[in-house]
């Protein structure tokens, strides 16, 4: 499927793996952190007053460093809006009053799952972002991966990248999936097996009636992942429930790629899902794969609960269940950071299955969590001292990312 979507995207009727090629880029993203540095890039390269390349092609999301105090954080974040100004960039998700993120009707949160909200994960596609979980779009049917400045730099100059065709690992995943899992697990199990350089520059493709069973959520959390395994990207085959996603989300036509019955592949895993257990990431790589109940005796200082990988309605709706079927009071401080605005709405709108009505944030005030708080990144790569939920002295911690 990789192969076919690098064919078409460099005007080539068929590809191989390890042929470099000129590929034509759909969408470019970047945000507070690396956006900077793409900028500088395309001007020192291409010119002061270099237009890029299509300003529809490029989307730039705020979203790590938002609220802090931070003067070089928010500096970031008004060069990206001078330079969207400037290049009159259509998707910049800005954000004006740090003091209120509901203020912000621009504003989404963390760029994986905003470009997903947003319609521009698109199946058949090549999205390249500055930010190695740019793989997440890859639940789409759209090559999606993580660039560099320099790259992404040139990228806003040409829309073109020279890329090296990975070579696919194909997983088979089957079975109905037992509701004590999520896809969380499913990676987990796949990262433990095959390590965390296990797929280096290949492209994994998650294939199987357990795939096919998963929500765009779930399979964005499956690719998401890739990344920690070393791959170049993670792909999941479009079908209905893709289709239905995008619906009223996007009014641009795209093309789905599938791969053919006689696609070669470098190495194949089955696996039968009905058989897992909930797994988690012990410290500290994300392969040092353990089941939950061996780890029950583990004492946490805190609980965060947010990022691209955690963060989304789905994932919340998750944690409520368990909070509401255990009935308990949390015991240690746990934070809630949802991934974007519509994540943080849903948080008090949706109700949670098989709760009468509750929803999450209510169920979640009633166990004694914080209360939600303002969409971003938060403290998932640290951010300045005066992050939400930072850790600022060593904590054990679950970090329902990695
Ligand atoms: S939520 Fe965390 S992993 Fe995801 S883009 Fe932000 S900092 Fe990176």
């Amino acid at each position: 499927m990789t192969e076919k979507i690098f064919a078409r995207a460099s005007e080539r009727t068929k590809l191989s793996p390890g042929e470099n090629v000129w590929v034509n880029v759909d969408v470019l993203m970047t945000h507070d952190v690396c956006g900077p540095g793409v900028i500088g890039v395309f001007k020192k390269e291409f010119g002061d007053d270099a237009k890029v390349w299509d300003r529809e092609k490029v989307v730039i999301i705020p979203d790590h460093y938002i609220f802090t105090s931070d003067e070089r954080a928010n500096r970031n974040v008004d060069i990206i809006r001078d330079f969207s100004n400037e290049q009159n960039i259509k998707y910049f998700y800005d954000i004006t009053d740090r003091s209120n993120f509901k203020a912000n009707p621009d504003y989404k949160g963390v760029c994986h799952i905003a470009l997903a909200q947003e319609g521009h994960c698109r199946p058949g596609e090549i999205l390249v972002g500055t930010d190695s979980h740019t793989c997440t779009a890859g639940a789409f049917g759209q090559f999606a991966t993580g660039i560099g400045n320099t790259d992404a730099g040139f990228v806003l100059g040409t829309g073109k990248i020279l890329l090296k065709v990975p070579p696919t690992i194909r997983f088979v995943l089957d079975g109905e999936m037992p509701d004590y899992l999520l896809a969380k697990d499913l990676i987990l199990q796949i990262i433990g097996e095959i390590s965390v350089s296990g797929a280096t520059y290949k492209a994994m493709e998650f294939v199987g009636t357990t795939i096919e069973s998963l929500s765009m959520e779930e399979r964005m959390t499956l690719c998401n992942m890739a990344i920690e395994a070393g791959g170049k990207n993670g792909i999941v085959p479009a079908d209905a429930t893709t289709f239905k996603y995008l619906e009223g989300k996007t009014t641009m036509s795209y093309e789905p790629v599938y791969s053919d019955a006689q696609a070669g592949y470098v190495a194949e895993y089955r696996i039968d899902v009905t058989k897992l257990e909930p797994l988690v990431a012990k410290p500290n790589s994300p392969d040092n794969r353990g089941l939950a109940r061996e780890c029950k005796d583990v004492k946490l200082d805190r609980v965060y609960i947010g990022s691209c990988t955690g963060g989304k309605t789905e994932d919340f709706l998750a944690a409520a269940r368990v909070l509401l079927a255990s009935g308990d009071k949390v015991k240690v401080p746990t934070y809630i950071v949802p991934a974007t605005q519509k994540v943080w709405m849903d948080l008090y709108t949706l109700p949670v299955p098989g709760s009468g009505g509750k929803t999450c944030s209510q169920i979640f005030e009633q166990a004694g969590c914080n209360s939600p708080n303002s969409p971003s990144c938060g403290a998932c790569m640290g951010g300045p001292l005066d992050t939400y939920a930072r850790m600022n002295e060593p904590q054990a911690s679950l970090l329902v990312n990695y």
